[in-house]
C-alpha cells in the first residue's frame, strides 16, 4: 500500500470507530428489546443476504437490544410466519407484524436506523394530528411500500409507514420491499418507480408524502393531496419562514440567523432539493468533484447548526397580512416574513401513454430507478445538463442508454458533451417522443424526425425524461404572487414580491438556475429580509415607488 493508500486507509478506519461510538450511545437510549429475525436461503440473493446478516449483526454489537437470529428458510419459524423471500427481516414479530423484503443498504440505512428507534422505544413518534387520523383507522390495513437502496426520497415514506405499523399494530401490517432484490414483485406490482405504496392491494400514494398525507391516504385509501390540521395545531412564531430546503432556503436559512431574525424552514420532503439526485456535481465551488447527495448532507448539517428545520410538513396555505400566518399540514407559523423557495418541479413531456406507464418505466429520476434497469435497454429524452448527466452515470451503472434530442445541438455544457462521445453513448438526433407504448410496462416508444418527417418505433424498457424544469408556483398564485410571463415568480433586485413581506429565491425565480446561484438568491433575500424587518419598505411611500417589481 502506498503512504496516501494508507493514510487515507487510517483516516476512514477513525471515521467508522468514531460513527459506531455515536451510534453505541445513541442506541443506549432503547428502552426495550427488539428481536430481529433474519430468514435467508443461501444460493438466492446471495449478496443481499449477505449485507442483510452484516448490517444486523453490526448493530447487535453495538446495543444488547438488538437481538439478531438467523434462520434458513426452511425452518419451522419461517412456515409459521408465512416467510417465502430472502432475505426477510422480521421485526419483533410476536408483537408487530413488520417485514422487510431485502437488506438495508444505500439510503434504505436510514430507514432502519430510524425503525430501531421506533421498535426499540415502542413509541411511533406520530404527531398529535397524525394520531388523529390513525384513531379513525378502523379496519386492517395490509401495506407495502416498494423502496430502493438509490432513492433519497424512500426512507422518508418506508418511515411514515413503520410509524403507522408501531402505533397500530391491530390494524396496520408493513411489508418493505426492495425492489432491487425483489425485481419479481417489483414486477408483479409494476413497481419500476419508487417509493410507491399500496394498501390491501390498491395503490394509494406515488412518491413520499408528509406524514400526514400518508396517513391520510392510508384512511381513505386513495391518494390525498391537502391536510389542513385541526385547530388545536401547534403554534410557532418567527420573522421569517422559508419555504423549501433546497440551496437557495438552505442558504438563505444560515444568513437569516446570522443577522439575528429569528427563521425556521419548513421542507414538505427531501432537503437539497434537485441536488438530491444529481449523481454529480463538478461546478460547485470549492468541490472539484462531489456527489450530490453528499453536497446536500454538508449543506443540511451547516444550515442546523443555526436553523430549524421543519422537514416533512408541506404548506398548505399562506395568509398575507401582518401578521402572515403560514398553515402547514402540522402547524400554524406566525410570521412577519415569508420567503418562497419552492424550486422547481421536473416537466412532463405530456405525450400519450407517459402517465399511464408512469412508475412502470416511465420515471424523471435516474439516480432512484436507474439501478433497476442494468443491462436493459432505455431511452433518455432531453438535451440539457440534465438529460447528459443522467445518461452518464446511467452508462456507468450498466444500462444500455439511448440518448432523444429534439434538435441537431445539445444545450448541454461542452465538458459534459465530449463526455457523451467518449463512453459512446448513442444520441438519436432531431427526434421527438411521441408515445410511449406498453401494456403493463413500458415496451417501446414511437419516434418521430423532426428532419425527414419519419417516424419510427424503438424497443425499450425504460424511458428517462428530462426536459427541464417548470416553477413550482402554486402557493405563490394562492396568495396572487406576480408571475412573469415565463411563469416565474416576479421580484425586484432586493427579491421582494409584489406583495409586502414575501420574497422569493432560487429556480423558483427562473435565470440561470445553478446550485451557486440559488445560493446566492438566497443569502441575498435573507440579507434584504433582515433590512426590511429593521425599516419595512412597505410603509415607506418613497421607497415603494422607487422599487417597483
Ligand atoms: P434545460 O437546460 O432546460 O434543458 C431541457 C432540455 O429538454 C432541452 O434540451 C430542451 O430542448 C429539452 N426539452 C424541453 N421540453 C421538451 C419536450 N417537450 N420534448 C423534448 N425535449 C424537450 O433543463 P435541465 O437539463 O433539466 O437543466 C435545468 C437547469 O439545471 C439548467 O440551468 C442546467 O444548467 C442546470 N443543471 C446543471 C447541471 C450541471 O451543471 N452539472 C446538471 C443538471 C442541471 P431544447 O434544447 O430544444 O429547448
Amino acid at each position: 500500500m502506498t503512504k496516501k493508500g494508507a493514510n487515507e486507509h487510517q483516516h476512514s478506519r477513525v471515521m467508522e470507530e468514531e460513527l459506531a461510538a455515536q451510534l453505541r450511545k445513541a442506541l443506549q437510549t432503547l428502552r426495550h428489546s427488539i428481536p430481529i429475525f433474519l430468514f435467508v436461503r443461501e444460493g438466492f440473493n446471495d449478496a443481499y443476504n449477505d449485507v442483510a446478516r452484516k448490517t444486523i449483526q453490526a448493530f447487535s454489537q453495538l446495543s444488547e437490544k438488538i437481538e439478531f437470529k438467523e434462520f434458513s428458510l426452511d425452518h419451522k419459524l419461517a412456515e409459521k410466519w408465512e416467510v417465502l423471500y430472502t432475505p426477510t427481516i422480521l421485526f419483533d414479530p410476536d408483537r408487530y407484524s413488520i417485514r422487510w423484503l431485502g437488506a438495508p443498504v444505500g439510503e434504505e440505512g436510514r430507514t432502519f436506523l430510524e425503525a430501531l428507534f421506533l421498535l426499540g422505544n415502542r413509541d411511533s413518534m406520530l404527531s398529535d394530528q397524525s394520531r388523529k387520523i390513525m384513531k379513525e383507522i378502523d379496519g386492517p390495513r395490509h401495506v407495502k411500500v416498494f423502496v430502493s437502496p438509490t432513492c433519497p426520497y424512500c426512507p422518508q415514506q418506508a418511515v411514515n409507514a413503520f410509524k403507522a405499523a408501531v402505533h397500530n399494530p391491530e390494524w396496520i401490517s408493513l411489508e418493505l420491499i426492495d425492489i432491487q432484490s425483489n425485481p419479481d414483485l417489483a414486477d408483479r406490482y409494476n413497481a419500476h418507480s419508487v417509493p410507491q405504496t399500496w394498501a390491501n392491494e390498491t395503490l394509494i400514494a406515488m412518491g413520499a408524502q408528509p406524514e400526514e398525507l400518508f396517513l391520510a391516504s392510508l384512511l381513505k385509501m386513495e391518494e390525498q393531496t391537502i391536510y389542513i390540521p385541526e385547530d388545536d395545531a401547534e403554534v410557532v412564531e418567527a420573522d421569517l419562514v422559508i419555504i423549501g430546503g433546497g440551496p437557495a432556503g438552505l442558504t438563505a436559512a444560515i444568513y437569516g440567523v446570522r443577522s439575528g431574525v429569528k427563521t425556521v424552514l419548513v421542507e414538505r420532503g427531501m432537503l437539497g432539493g434537485q441536488i438530491t439526485t444529481t449523481p454529480i456535481v463538478e461546478n460547485y465551488p470549492g468541490f472539484s468533484q462531489v456527489g450530490g447527495r453528499t453536497l446536500v448532507d454538508i449543506m443540511v448539517a451547516h444550515a442546523l447548526e443555526y436553523a430549524k428545520i421543519f422537514q416533512g410538513e408541506e404548506v398548505m396555505e399562506i395568509q398575507p397580512g401582518a401578521p402572515m400566518i403560514v398553515l402547514t399540514n402540522r402547524r400554524k407559523f406566525i410570521t412577519k416574513s415569508v420567503l418562497v423557495a419552492t424550486g422547481a418541479t421536473y416537466r412532463r413531456l405530456n405525450v400519450p401513454g407517459e402517465n399511464r406507464l408512469s412508475g412502470r418505466g416511465v420515471s424523471y429520476c435516474s439516480t432512484c430507478d436507474g439501478p433497476l434497469f442494468k443491462d436493459k435497454k432505455v431511452i433518455i429524452v432531453g438535451g440539457g445538463n440534465s438529460a447528459v448527466t443522467e445518461a452518464l452515470h446511467m452508462k456507468n451503472i450498466g444500462v444500455e442508454v439511448t440518448l432523444a434530442h429534439r434538435r441537431g445541438t445539445l444545450r448541454a455544457q461542452e465538458h459534459l458533451v465530449e463526455n457523451l462521445t467518449t463512453n459512446n453513448i448513442p444520441i438519436l438526433w432531431d427526434t421527438e417522443v411521441k408515445e410511449i407504448r406498453g401494456d403493463q410496462k413500458v415496451t417501446e416508444v414511437l419516434l418521430y424526425n423532426n428532419k425527414t418527417g419519419k417516424t419510427s418505433s424503438l424497443a425499450v424498457e425504460g424511458v428517462f425524461i428530462a426536459v427541464g424544469y417548470d416553477p413550482e408556483v402554486r402557493l405563490a398564485k394562492q396568495i396572487g404572487i406576480e408571475l412573469t410571463p415565463e411563469g416565474y415568480i416576479k421580484h425586484d433586485s432586493r427579491h421582494r414580491t409584489n406583495i409586502p413581506g414575501v420574497y422569493s429565491a432560487g429556480d423558483v425565480e427562473g435565470g440561470f438556475k445553478q446550485i451557486v446561484t440559488a445560493a446566492g438568491q438566497g443569502a441575498e433575500a435573507a440579507l434584504s429580509i433582515f433590512e426590511d424587518l429593521i425599516h419595512p419598505y412597505w410603509l415607506d411611500k418613497d421607497s415603494v415607488a422607487a422599487s417597483g417589481s
